[in-house]
């Protein structure tokens, strides 16, 4: 059997807090820490690594919407929502926020089970698009480097040219010979020469 799926809740009203607890238990979560208020939800989540964090929207102190808010910015875990019907604005700006689904109360399973599960896959998907655009940065970052270092390379091969009368392609061997023989790059000693 697969590991089963670790969650963090809040709910600052102990009964309710302790029926969510005992629902997801018996669906076959795993209930690592349960907490009262929202700044007690973002530093469970951050001790436990749980999978998904259950946060109701409003606790006294840090609301649920700002524990979603901070741990979605870290991309700490997924998370769900609990609101009332009377919550709807709330609800925008949980979406706004990046929360990946909600369920109004009162809760049942029914409900619960396939908001933590899309709420899971959403989260997987934004960790993935997120490792492809850091990706993306690193190979742009690597390519602007050798941009750069084409251009500085370009300007000392230029310089030799007019120095010492070399063609083009004498230039840059100098340079590369150079490169090779200090065991450093082309563009330090292109700088060098630039800095002659
Ligand atoms: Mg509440």
């Amino acid at each position: 059997m697969s590991e089963p799926v670790r969650l963090v809740i809040a709910e600052d009203e102990a009964l309710i807090r302790l029926d969510l607890s005992e629902l997801l238990t018996e669906e076959g979560y795993e209930v690592v820490a349960e907490a009262g208020d929202g700044d007690e939800a973002v530093r469970l989540v951050r001790e436990h690594r749980p999978d998904v964090a259950v946060l109701d929207i409003k606790m006294p102190g840090t609301d649920g919407l700002s524990a979603a808010r901070t741990l979605l910015a870290e991309q700490a875990c997924a998370v769900v929502l609990l609101t009332a019907f009377s919550q709807r604005d709330l609800i925008a700006q949980a979406r706004d926020a990046g929360v990946m689904a909600y369920v109004v109360k009162p809760f049942s399973a029914q409900d619960l089970v396939p908001a933590i599960e899309l709420a899971r896959a959403r989260f997987v998907e934004m960790r993935a698009m997120t490792a492809q655009v850091d990706e993306l940065e690193a190979e742009t970052s690597k390519l602007s480097d050798q941009l750069e270092a084409r251009k500085v390379i370009d300007r000392a091969k230029g310089r030799l040219m007019d120095t010492k009368g070399l063609s083009e392609q004498d230039a840059f061997r100098e340079i590369q010979t150079s490169a090779m023989a200090e065991r450093s790059t082309m563009k330090a000693v292109a700088e060098r020469i630039l800095a002659e």
